[in-house]
């Protein structure tokens, strides 16, 4: 079964809105942010709504024909899609916010004088030398002359080990965020341990392309070998650049070298099995294993040399690597690193390097046609770098902690909703469902922000030392990662800033985090009425609760040790039940000729079933009845329009169905039918026994 961001509950493009070298080394994700990037002149939709959008209901629409309009019709007539962008809607709305407000944190801080080595004296030089285009222009290509220098001198391929290894960093996560994606060789992540819960290990996973992903460099067709020689002109227009001769030569090489790689590489698909990655290696296995690289420098390099166990995410790729680590020649080895040192940094470098960089991974490959505002990268570059800092910041001045203490409750309601609904199942066997519950009691919910803030105050930030600013928070970040190796889990970790607008189900620490910016009207207002707030923030925290029982994470045992707690029987039982949910989701068509894929967004509509289901008994529970209002806020929650092109891409390969549908899932519900008068023969009506009831 093939799951794209099985956890979060967002779509992928909203889940790196950074534009920054930490953020993956940005081939796909940065640019694409851009489309639900913020305009000042878009009209703000109901932010200031105390209660669900009236003026949004079209009255002429009857609910059971058409949730979603009926609920959103009026706004969609009206609103018009900003033309810098692909789609707009409430998620929209909620990003432009927290974007805007970060930005009035970082100017202020960038323009006031604070103490010397404060957090928000960093955050001021970082945001202000990113800023500081002509700075950037006058230094050249100066902060980088000494990496440049050093992968000169790389002698032979033991020199060469040990330089790749000091390059690593903690860029990727396969597991909270699904980012399998860095172009440096490897890709380092820290993380509990699969197989024992008591102890912190470093996994590796493959790396080394410019390019998204291997599909890039293997799949035929004229549109992936159109995006090929884009890239190999990319890669030559670099060196060229930089002053290297033979450009033109030189970056053919290194696209051999590249495709030889991405041949290594496992699918995206094959990625996501956490059984195929579960490849503990002891440290001499290596060599023996992946023979070729000289694994005990690399080691060395990468200081994971006194870890007796690392888990080998793609063992394939790492074997294959190593074998061109030793065939291919040094001198492409050299001018391969050279590259990706440029390509990384090039958004900070001179103009020149920052347009070619634009104009393939923005225009070529995303289909961005205009590049975002300065200040909005450096926003989202200093997000990228110094997150958790400015997130501190940011809840200090927007997220009260009343707002905190009402959410905690909301969210102990619906876990007390959903432990109902798991005594209540008649077809789980007791085992099962006393796993489940173990599971459910010992959820740990992270509401805004972390209970501990990181320590931030050895970072060095030197107003003026872009590059150099980038590259010590990259590596003061890999550092923190390593120190973890000496200490027991923290399932209080979280994985995103307070000041993004997403929210993500950890499973190995069977935790989920709700960072701050999400927590916002519309889809949480404390002085709404508790039927709006669980018919939408209700049921996002429900959704994510869910994932923790799907196919996914019953994985995970309740200490978030990797093992399979469903006996077959009841595994077989979850996936007849969700025969129907697909064969549901299969009958939507946006366009004549593209239906969605039940199968690729099951997992997202099991949760937003089950989510919506426990959010609602919370409610009822709460004593509330206006299950009108409920079930509008809800479908007010997924409000928004798209353009075509994108609509059709996301149908085609993203987890979640189009935010219409998702809206449309209360036809499972009983409760909905009563409250709208829904009659049989209306195009959404359900006969009680084609309605999905997985929880
Ligand atoms: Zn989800």
């Amino acid at each position: 079964m093939s799951h794209l961001l099985p956890r979060t509950l967002y779509l992928s493009f909203t889940l790196c809105a950074v534009w920054s070298v930490a953020c993956g080394g940005g081939a796909t994700a940065p640019e694409s942010s851009a489309e639900r990037a913020p305009a000042a002149s878009v009209p703000a939709t109901p932010s200031a709504a105390h209660d669900i959008d009236t003026a949004a209901i079209d009255a002429s629409v009857a609910p059971g024909d058409d949730f979603f309009r009926y609920t959103n019709g009026s706004w969609l007539k009206k609103t018009e899609i900003p033309p810098d962008r692909s789609s707009y809607g409430v998620w929209s709305v909620l990003f432009d916010r927290a974007q805007q407000r970060t930005r009035e944190l970082l100017e202020k801080a960038a323009a006031g004088n604070a103490t010397a080595g404060s957090d928000e004296r960093k955050i001021g030089d970082y945001f202000a030398g990113y800023m500081d285009e002509q700075a950037i222009e006058k230094r050249g290509l100066e902060p980088l002359r000494q990496t440049l220098a050093s992968i000169d001198g790389i002698a032979d391929k033991r020199a060469l080990a040990s330089w790749i290894g000091q390059q690593l960093r903690a860029d990727v996560d396969p597991l909270n965020m699904t980012n399998f994606h860095t172009d440096r060789l490897f890709g380092v992540w820290v993380a509990q341990n699969l197989n024992d819960p008591s102890h912190n290990v470093p996994y590796l996973l493959q790396g080394g392309l410019g390019l998204p992903d291997r599909d890039y460099y293997v799949q035929s067709g004229a549109r992936m070998d159109d995006i090929r020689n884009a890239y190999r002109t990319h890669v030559a227009n670099v060196l060229k650049l930089a002053g290297l001769d033979k450009p033109d030569e030189r970056a053919a090489a290194i696209f051999d070298l590249e495709r030889r790689i991405a041949n290594t590489h496992a699918t995206r698909t094959e990625s996501v099995d956490v059984g195929k990655a579960n490849n503990p290696w002891k440290q001499d296995e290596f060599g023996r294993r992946a023979p070729g690289l000289d694994w005990n420098d690399l080691l060395a390099g990468a200081r994971l040399n006194t870890s007796p166990v690392i888990i080998v995410w793609h063992p394939a790729a790492f074997r294959g690597i190593a074998a061109l680590v030793q065939s291919v020649p040094l001198d492409v080895w050299r001018d391969y690193l050279k590259f990706h040192e440029l390509d990384r940094y090039s958004r900070i470098l001179p103009k020149a390097f920052a347009d070619e960089s634009f104009a393939f991974y923005g225009k070529t490959l995303s289909g961005t046609p205009q590049q975002q505002d300065r200040w909005k990268r450096a926003v989202n570059a200093t997000n990228g770098a110094l997150g958790e800092m400015v997130g501190k910041m940011y809840v200090a001045r927007y997220f009260p902690a009343s707002a905190k203490t009402q959410l905690q409750q909301m969210v102990a309601s619906i876990v007390a909703a959903f432990d109902k609904r798991l005594d209540a199942l008649t077809w789980m066997s007791p085992k099962t469902k006393a796993s489940a519950k173990a599971k459910l009691t010992s959820l740990k919910v992270g509401i805004g922000y972390p209970d501990a803030w990181r320590d931030f105050s050895k970072l060095q930030i030197v107003r003026g030392d872009v590059v150099g600013n980038a590259e010590r928070a990259e590596l003061f970040d890999y550092e923190y990662r390593l120190q973890q190796l000496r200490e027991a889990p923290d399932r209080g970790q979280w994985w995103l800033d307070p000041q993004t607008v997403n929210a993500v189900n950890l499973p190995i620490q069977n935790a989920l985090n709700f960072p701050a910016a999400i927590l916002e009207p519309p889809f949480y207002d404390p002085q709404a009425s508790a039927a709006a707030r669980y018919g939408s923030i209700g049921a996002i925290i429900g959704h994510e609760i869910s994932h923790s029982f799907d196919d996914q994470g019953s994985q995970f045992d309740a200490t978030g040790r990797f093992s399979n707690w469903w006996t077959p029987e009841d595994l077989a039982h979850f996936k007849a039940a969700s025969k129907k949910l697909v064969e549901q989701y299969n009958g939507y068509a946006p366009f004549p000729d593209l239906h969605e894929n039940g199968q690729l967004t099951l997992s997202e509509n099991i949760a937003d079933v089950a989510g919506l289901s426990a959010a609602y008994d919370a409610y009822r529970a709460t004593g509330g009845a206006d299950d009108r209002t409920f079930f509008v806020s809800f479908g007010q929650s997924w409000q928004s329009k798209e353009r075509e092109q994108v609509a059709r891409q996301q149908v085609l390969t993203d987890g979640h169905a189009l935010d219409e549908y998702r809206a449309d899932t209360v036809r499972n519900l009983d409760a909905w039918y009563p409250a709208f008068d829904i009659k049989s023969g209306q195009r959404l009506y359900l006969a009680p026994d084609d309605r999905v009831r997985v929880w």
